[in-house]
């Protein structure tokens, strides 16, 4: 399990990684464990006109790591997540996880 996160601002996030012991994502299908930090926000962009792409953190071990989830997703296994990983990313803002996918 590994949780890529575009939302840098946030204290969990290391390159790119998510270093909480786990988090909550909810019924909107957005990550309520997200905590605004001071860091800047990176910017990807910039790094793609220069050929100076952005550093990433290594994947972490799976069996760290807990996913509950409220959303009504395909992944969802009684409140837990059960994909191989999830990337998380920034919609109006808000943490968002873009694997959900829509379940019963
Ligand atoms: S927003 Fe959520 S997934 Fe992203 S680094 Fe913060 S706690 Fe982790
Ligand atoms: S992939 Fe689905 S079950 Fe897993 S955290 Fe995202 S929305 Fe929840």
């Amino acid at each position: 399990m590994d949780i890529r996160c575009r939302k840098t601002k946030c204290v969990y996030n290391d390159r790119y990684t998510c270093k909480a012991k786990g988090i909550k994502v909810d019924k909107k299908v957005l990550c309520s464990t997200f905590e605004k930090g001071d860091k800047p926000e990176m910017d990807v962009t910039k790094h793609m006109f220069e050929g100076d792409p952005p550093q990433y953190a290594p994947q972490r071990d799976s069996k760290t790591l807990k996913i509950l989830c409220d959303a009504k997703c395909l992944f969802n296994k009684d409140g837990v997540c059960v994909s191989n990983g999830i990337t998380v990313n920034s919609i109006s803002e808000k943490p968002f996880c873009v694997s959900f996918l829509e379940g019963p």
